[in-house]
């Protein structure tokens, strides 16, 4: 049971009472594609980068997924 960002814990359509409730291990409720980028932006986040050379050679798509995704996951860790 992770707190809702949408909502900040006051309730909305995408949680329960202010939880997103998983019943099953979260990456797989995720399509593969899907996950293999959640790991390459957690890789980022550690400072490797998927595609060999510097921040201007990655898929431009791929570095905002990573960070709305970093975004989200920080929120998600100073919330707990
Ligand atoms: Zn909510």
């Amino acid at each position: 049971m992770i707190a809702c960002t949408n909502c900040r814990e006051a309730g909305c359509e995408h949680c329960e009472n202010g939880y997103v409730v998983y019943r099953q291990c979260p990456p797989q409720t995720l399509p593969q594609d899907m996950y293999s980028s959640v790991a390459e932006a957690e890789m980022l986040d550690a400072g490797i980068l998927p595609v060999a050379g510097g921040l201007h050679d990655q898929d431009a798509y791929f570095v905002e997924f990573a960070k709305l995704f970093l975004s989200y996951k920080n929120e998600m860790e100073y919330s707990e």
